[in-house]
């Protein structure tokens, strides 16, 4: 299945290595990309390498097992390769004297499932999404900021491109772009599709500049979004950049939505764009949309937070060398709490429904896991807790940070409004730590945790080096709810539904305030959380609930006996099946349903309403 890519790799320490890097995606439908990649040729021992940690998904996640078909040539002669056994994305070759070019051609077969980020499903029968990472090799030890690579995606015949990378011409369905370094080249993915959409927010020579939302779908419904949305989205632009005093490190500003049920949720960050997947009626569906109304925001937030000001221990020269994540309490945490309070300023979602976003934060923080793992260690963990599934979050934690850390940059954002009184806030750190006057330049400056305490200072003097480690080393229970206290609000937990708790229409149940457990549509627990009353009956990860008080177990019953289980004296009585082995145990439980909220402190200042007020006039 090999096809047509062509690399050349220049010597090491010449300047600025060329590659020229053909991808043929016309057979992006069947899964496959095709791709050939040239350099000029270095005689003797030659290393090429895949990439292996991927910037913004914080772990060595390139897709190396989906790389395919690798055959690697000089001057057209075919070379033996031989991968390193301890680097295993590295292929040794020897080229012999004199050789000019050196060719490689392979084949990214693209996973249904599976895998990270942008290691995903990324293609189906009507668009595809293109991480360069996925489909490049290099010469081992070149700065990919000094390599430079011609780039060029050939399209299945109807479908369309679109994104940041600058083009260079259109040649049929081949579509040639402007060279960039393989840094840049990797941050810049494309989508292309059949129902390729471009949502102009804000055009070029507009006082914001550039920002447009390229949507590929899975059908031409999926991308009829209501105006109300789009002028959210134009009010977004503008409440974000208030943030940072109005100053962008970009040139344009691209979102890439995937509208698509079966190429992933997530999003990953760049800095001039973003490759952000969310279901197909994402953008239709009032609901689906509030859900997911966080996830533009964050992204963006990262193109300053992540991307412009990156914490050192991330800036490793390349994707071969380990990546170090103990800042992502900063790097995720502070954009969490943007993401989704960016959303509330820009009216997609409602001041009310931010605070019912924050005490779903606030209830997937697991009281039992923090008595043993600090946040600071799931920070530091993440390279392998993104990817822990099979349950037990509550015991093993999650990446906390985000959710965790949202709180506590909550808390941070209340202390300097009541050191200040009111005349700062949190914006104003953001203004200053990443809002230099250098609008439109694309840059990386490094920080680490002590330049964001002296930061903070300069906006409001403040013990901060202690504020932040207590919260990220603390190994109570007790969750850091002091930016809801000071802010005017207590966490309570009512049977009234919290919409941030699970996806719309996914058809689980969460159940987690109240038994203990998570369950999914066919009454599979895929979590449970220790010390809850479903614990203590022996109810765990990985059973199956058959039966509720003697009926056949669906999602409605269970949600039903939860609720009733107040009016009663007798015990839920459940038929588990585990593995095969099927046995009845009873959960003495009487609290009804149990989902959590922000519920205001009369006699307090509201503080939290007044952070979620639009800055600008609307
Ligand atoms: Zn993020």
């Amino acid at each position: 299945m090999a096809a047509f890519v062509t690399i050349c790799v220049a010597s090491r320490g010449s300047a600025q290595p060329a590659l020229t890097l053909s991808v043929d995606a016309s057979q992006a439908r069947m899964k496959i990309l095709h791709a050939s990649l040239s350099m000029p040729a270095r005689s003797g021992a030659v290393t090429l390498v895949y990439p292996k940690w991927i910037p913004g998904e914080h772990m060595p996640s390139g897709p190396i097992s989906n790389l395919a078909g690798l055959h690697i040539f000089a001057d057209g002669a075919e070379l033996a390769w031989r991968r390193d056994l301890v680097n295993m994305n590295a292929f040794h070759v020897t080229v012999p004297p004199g050789a000019r070019v050196m060719t490689a051609t392979y084949d990214y077969v693209v996973p249904t499932g599976g895998g990270a980020f942008g290691a995903t499903a990324s293609a189906n029968a009507k668009c595809a999404v293109i991480n360069w990472n996925t489909v490049v090799l290099s010469p081992e030890g070149e700065d990919p900021d000094a390599i430079r690579i011609t780039a060029s995606l050939k399209l299945p015949a109807g479908w369309k491109e679109a994104g940041a990378l600058d083009v260079a011409r259109v040649d049929g369905d081949t579509v040639h772009f402007v060279p960039q370094s393989m840094t840049m080249l990797v941050d810049h993915p494309v989508v292309l599709g059949e129902y390729q959409k471009s949502f102009v927010l804000w055009p070029a020579g507009s006082d914001v500049g550039e920002h447009v939302i390229d949507v590929v779908a899975d059908s031409e419904w999926a991308v009829r979004f209501p105006q109300t949305r789009i002028d959210a989205y134009k009010r977004l632009v503008r409440e974000e950049r208030a943030v940072f005093g109005g100053v962008g490190h970009y040139r344009k500003y691209h979102w890439l939505l995937t509208l698509s049920d079966s190429l992933g949720t997530f999003g990953v960050e760049h800095h001039e764009t973003a490759d952000d997947r969310v279901p197909e009626n994402t953008f239709v569906d009032d609901a689906a949309a509030k859900f997911a109304s966080l996830l533009l925001p964050h992204e963006f937030f990262h193109s300053w937070n992540g991307k412009t000001r990156r914490p050192a221990g991330l800036i490793n020269g390349g994707f071969e060398q380990p990546m170090r994540d103990d800042l992502l309490w900063v790097y995720e945490g502070l954009t969490n709490y943007y993401g989704e309070l960016l959303s509330a300023r820009a009216g997609l979602i409602s001041p009310e429904e931010w605070f019912d976003e924050l005490a779903a934060n606030a209830m997937s923080v697991s009281p039992a896991g923090r008595t043993w793992r600090p946040l600071q260690d799931t920070a530091d963990s993440a390279p392998f807790l993104y990817l822990s599934g099979g349950g037990w979050s509550g015991w093993r934690r999650s990446t906390d940070f985000y959710k965790e850390g949202s709180l506590i940059w909550l808390e941070a954002d209340v202390t300097i409004r009541r050191l200040t009184s009111g005349r700062k806030s949190l914006d104003d750190f953001c203004a200053l730590f990443h809002g230099e006057n250098d609008n439109g330049r694309i840059y990386v400056k490094p920080y680490e945790a002590s330049d964001v305490y002296a930061a903070l200072e300069r906006i409001a003097p403040y013990t901060w080096k202690d504020f932040f480690e207590k919260r990220l080393t603390s190994k109570s229970a007790e969750l850091p709810l002091g930016g809801a206290a000071n802010g005017g609000y207590r966490l309570v937990y009512t049977d009234a539904p919290n919409m941030f708790l699970d996806p719309p229409g996914a058809g689980s149940l969460n159940a987690v305030g109240s038994l203990g457990l998570h369950i999914t549509a066919d009454g599979t627990v895929d979590d449970a959380a220790p010390e809850t009353p479903a614990y203590r009956a022996g109810i765990s990860n990985g059973m199956k609930i058959v039966a509720v008080n003697g009926r056949r177990f669906s999602v409605d019953l269970l949600s039903r006996a939860i609720a009733d289980s107040k009016n009663t004296r007798a015990p839920m009585e459940f038929i588990v099946d585990n593995g095969g082995y099927v046995s009845v145990t009873k959960i003495d439980y009487h609290g009804g349903l149990q989902y959590p909220h922000f519920e205001r402190i009369a006699g307090t200042d509201d503080v939290l309403t007044t952070i979620a007020r639009p800055r600008l006039k609307q």
